[in-house]
């Protein structure tokens, strides 16, 4: 899914040649101790589920990690910074 949308992306590069800047949100959800800041301080992007972990909504699993690309990482990097294990990482 996540080569999928980059390969739309490098064609819309193409097509409209500029360079289009992606994000990507990453949770190593196994780490999750279920604290809850995240789905507070981000709720657009986080949310609670019933096993008590977080879940980054809209997210794929590659290579065991939940992604998430987009364009503008909005409330992430604030979720990241609250998250007492460390397991949001941010990268643009
Ligand atoms: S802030 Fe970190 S530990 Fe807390 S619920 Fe979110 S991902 Fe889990």
């Amino acid at each position: 899914m996540v080569t999928k949308i980059l390969a739309i992306i490098k064609r819309l590069k193409q097509i409209y040649g500029r360079e289009i800047k992606m994000a990507k949100v990453i949770q190593e959800r196994e780490k999750c101790v279920g604290c809850g800041a995240c789905a507070a301080i981000c709720p657009k992007y986080w949310e609670m589920s019933g096993d008590g972990k977080s879940r980054l909504k809209g997210s794929n699993v590659v290579e065991g990690k939940h992604v998430l690309v987009l364009e503008d990482v909005e409330c992430n990097k604030d979720a990241a910074n609250a998250c007492p294990v460390k397991c949001i990482m941010v990268e643009e």
